[in-house]
């Protein structure tokens, strides 16, 4: 079809919109609206001020969204609707599943200049997705009525290239309804079309569940309907252990599901640091990947895997036991999801997947001292460092060889918080607001951000595999006590996770300092008052995980009465029933008499023998060097394990194992 030049339309009423910059922003959901809702509070405070020059440097902005509404991955709608044949198409992006309660305080994610109390009245800190939704969507529009005027639904980006010569980038789109395509240059681009965008299922798993004829039903999370069809008086299994395992394992069991394996890799994952789970349900099973299908097709047989560190990846250790898991109904994808860039040049989307390994820490660089100096000295670094957050062709947000292009990505641990402080950067460059450092600064910049996380345990943990493999290894003394490192709950272990989610929280910091963000929290170097208070209320709701009893308890009965706000110092009031024991109708209840209320418009692995496939210090396994844990003689510690330290309390339950 052929290409029609699109109108820009201008949103601004002032007469110098030539010189504006142009900015196409791809996707409407909270990283897009958040963006155009910085620039609305601005341009608000300049025409307060009577700030003309700085009215005149605001963009214009087009925001494109394929579907017909705002809220991105917030919505639960998973089908739209194909204009062109009428019918309705199954979507390929991810949405949340209707009944997703969210895992983090709500505090951590709440705004400035519109508070949780002002919307709902006290509430708890865990929240339904849709009233979530139902906040931020709030929050964008109550000021401004035209919010979405210059938002184009309903319309695709089908392809995003920057011209050199024109210094432009052509930005071609798709309108749902009228099939015709349009195309239109814009100085500058913002990819805000979803780090969650589309779901991710493994491949080889899925191949061979099909090939093997496994006749329960498979989804991914994302695509989780009517799961009580699914999970009723069944036995179901979750793969993957992080964030969606977790709700949907305590969703199934308010469900009624009859018994839950959630199996994993690395067993890194939340729900594998989860000390009880309600009713003894679940049973989480690490370092397994499904190697075949059996009991003519309703079960599953898995093996356990090994890490290798040469290739990275995992894979089946043919030598070790298998788990069988019988009668299964259900499996559900909790695998995540892949950044939605398939419109985006080569160019523009290389930096965004493209894992290049670090290779230039200094030779005689050392980690400060850390809880495992004692026991091995200095630990080598693995000569390649690398992580999915690792990204060195961009320095924060911006691509370093063309910083016209931006990304709204999620780097830290309250994403909807940093797609706010995210916008209000990406706008300060805009305007030349905020400084834009030259590549080589840049880069400069993104080693030393390598150098602070290298002197961070938990996130050396995920750039270097040395590191990783020292931290995997369960010690014991003489007398058969753990060392303290073994101990999640060990005051020590606590505090040297807690730099980690500090490091996320110092680079918000920074990025509000430098982008003038309305909020201070502190700086890159400290945190104050309101930081600690964003820290401990993450901390919290991670205690509350480790510490849970037997019973009906889940992490979100927890004691929440150190969460606050750091707007209004509101502390999070508990649920009025046990999480399990909520109805749908008990939300009303929750969520109190806010404002908007009144006027109507709410809305096992396998048993491993002690030493067998770890690295020992001094007998090294593969990438870990001797020299590596120089030192560990004579520490007084045995090794007994390879640590399954977020998976012992599951040890003890049943595990169905083939005799054959
Ligand atoms: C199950 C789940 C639970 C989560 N829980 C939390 C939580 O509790 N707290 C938190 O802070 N974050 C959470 N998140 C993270 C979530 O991704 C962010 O909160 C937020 O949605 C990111 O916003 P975004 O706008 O960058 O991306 P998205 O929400 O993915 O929105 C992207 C938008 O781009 C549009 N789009 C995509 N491709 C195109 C195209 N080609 N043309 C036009 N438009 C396009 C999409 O339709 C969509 O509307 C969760 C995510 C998931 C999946």
């Amino acid at each position: 079809m052929e290409a029609q030049p699109l109108q820009v339309t201008a949103s601004y009423s002032y007469e110098e919109t030539k010189k504006r910059p142009t900015v196409a922003v791809i996707g409407c959901g909270p990283g897009g609206m958040f963006f155009l809702h910085a620039i609305a509070t601005r341009r608000r405070t300049m025409e307060e001020a009577g700030d003309v020059k700085g009215l005149e440097r605001l963009p214009d902005v087009t925001v494109f969204e394929r579907s017909s509404s705002p809220g991105g991955v917030w919505k639960t709608d998973r089908e739209f609707k194909d204009y062109g044949t009428g019918k309705k198409k199954k979507s390929d992006c991810a949405n949340m599943y209707e009944a997703l309660w969210t895992n983090g305080a709500k505090e951590n994610f709440e705004f400035f200049d519109y508070t949780f109390e002002e919307h709902f009245g006290a509430l708890p800190t865990f929240m339904p997705r849709k009233l979530v939704l139902e906040y931020f969507m709030a929050r964008v529009t109550r000021n401004n009525p035209n919010f979405f005027d210059n938002v184009y639904f309903d319309t695709t980006v089908v392809s995003v290239k920057y011209d050199d010569k024109l210094s432009k980038f052509i930005v071609v789109t798709r309108d749902n309804h009228s099939q015709l395509f349009a195309s239109a240059e814009y100085d500058k681009c913002i990819w805000a079309a979803g780090e969650n965008g589309m779901p991710k299922i493994p491949k080889a798993i899925e191949c061979l569940l099909k090939s093997g004829s496994f006749l329960g039903k498979r989804i991914h999370s994302s695509n989780v309907g009517n799961f009580k069809e699914d999970v009723q008086g069944k036995r179901i299994i979750l793969i993957g252990d992080a964030y969606s395992a977790e709700d949907l394992a305590l969703q199934a069991i308010k469900l009624g599901v009859e018994r839950i394996y959630i199996v994993s890799r690395s067993g890194l994952g939340v729900a594998s640091y989860m000390s009880e789970w309600p009713h003894d349900k679940v049973e989480v099973i690490s370092e397994v990947m499904p190697s075949s299908v059996i009991q003519g097709g309703h079960g599953i047989q898995f093996k356990g895997l090994e890490y290798n560190c040469e290739l990275d990846k995992y894979e089946i250790d043919e030598d070790g036991d298998t788990i069988n898991l019988l009668d299964i109904s259900t499996v559900v994808y909790c695998t995540g999801y892949e950044c939605n860039i398939r419109m985006l040049d080569e160019d523009l989307r290389k930096p965004l997947t493209n894992y290049t390994p670090y290779t230039a820490l200094p030779s005689d660089w050392k980690m400060k001292p850390n809880m495992f100096s004692e026991l091995y000295g200095d630990i080598v670094p693995y000569p390649s460092l690398s992580c999915r957050e690792l990204f060195l062709e961009i320095y924060r947000y911006l691509l370093i060889s063309n910083p016209n292009m931006m990304y709204m990505q999620q780097l830290g641990d309250s994403p909807l918080l940093e797609a706010d402080t995210s916008s209000w950067l990406l706008l300060g460059y805009i305007t030349g607001d905020v400084e834009i450092p030259s590549p080589e600064v840049m880069r400069k910049l993104n080693e030393k951000d390598i150098l602070e996380m290298m002197d961070i345990h938990s996130m050396r943990e995920k750039l270097d595999a040395n590191y990783a493999e020292a931290s995997d290894i369960i010690l014991e003394d003489e007398e058969g006590k753990e060392h303290w490192s073994t101990n999640s709950l060990d005051q020590r272990i606590l505090a040297y996770e807690k730099e980690g989610e500090k490091y996320s929280l110092r680079c918000n910091a920074r990025d509000m300092k430098n982008s003038s963000y309305p909020v201070d929290i502190g700086s890159f170097e400290k945190l104050n008052r309101k930081g600690e208070q964003y820290l401990i209320n993450s901390q919290v709701t991670w205690i509350n995980r480790l510490n849970l009893q037997k019973g009906k308890h889940t992490f979100r009965d927890g004691d929440s009465s150190n969460i606050r706000s750091i707007f209004t110092d509101q502390v999070a009031v508990p649920l009025r029933k046990l999480w399990l024991d909520l109805k749908e109708s008990d939300y009303n209840d929750l969520v109190g008499k806010g404002k908007m209320l009144d006027n109507g418009s709410r809305v096992g692995l396998p048993q491993v023998s002690p030493t067998d496939g770890m690295a020992v210090p001094g007998t090294v396994k593969g990438k870990t060097s001797e020299s590596a844990h120089r030192g560990s003689a004579g520490h007084g510690w045995t090794v007994v394990a390879r640590k399954e330290r977020r998976t012992r309390n599951q040890r003890k339950l049943q595990i169905e194992k083939t005799t054959e």
